[in-house]
């Protein structure tokens, strides 16, 4: 498994073809879709820890026999002072940020498997979309499981035809838009 660190989402193989640009809308859509996870409890815990840190090392410091032997701990009021309050910045900041970075990655681990059947989990990736009409109306377009055959309005599993797209291949390429040299028409 990799551990990146200030891209999250270099973590997933099927990141690997697109552009950050693109892969941090994806991080959005994960803060969107796991608020919970990347925001609220964050915010509530580096608040809890304000509190819990300094007590819990007051309580150590003061009721532990021993612990000045095993940890270099300062013994004078002004020395446990300082102490508290830079472990507590630290720690207040460093929880919350590995919390939403854990929400950050199962919000993108969502978004990498969002496109599956809501009856039997199949993937659909890759299964056409059926339209009814020429109309382009989203509520009109349906895709039905390959495993289980059940049949979903596209709008209602909240997928647009792109989320059908695999992953590898929903980059765009990089000469996008650029004249390519050796088009046939000069010829
Ligand atoms: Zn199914």
């Amino acid at each position: 498994m990799r551990l990146p660190f200030s891209k999250p989402y270099r973590a997933f193989a099927e990141f690997d073809g697109m552009s950050d640009a693109e892969c941090r809308m994806y991080v959005d859509r994960a803060f969107i879709h796991r608020p919970w996870l990347t925001s609220r409890v964050p915010l509530v815990l580096g608040l809890a820890m304000l509190v819990a840190w300094p007590l819990l090392v007051l309580g150590v410091m003061e009721f532990v026999p021993g612990v000045h032997d095993v940890v270099p701990l300062p013994r004078s009021a002004d020395g446990k002072a300082i102490f508290l309050v830079i472990t507590t910045v630290l720690v207040a900041v460093a929880v919350p940020l590995l919390v939403r970075d854990l929400g950050i990655y199962l919000g993108l681990k969502d978004e990498v498997h969002r496109a599956r059947c809501r009856k039997c989990r199949q993937s659909l990736l890759g299964v056409p979309i059926q339209t009814i009409g020429a109309d382009p109306d989203p509520a009109k377009q349906f895709i039905r499981c390959p495993e289980c055959g059940r049949k979903f309005v596209l709008m209602e599993l909240g997928l647009t035809p792109r989320d059908l797209v695999p992953f590898e291949q929903r980059g765009v390429p990089s000469d996008f838009g650029k004249k390519r040299p050796d088009s046939t028409w000069r010829r």
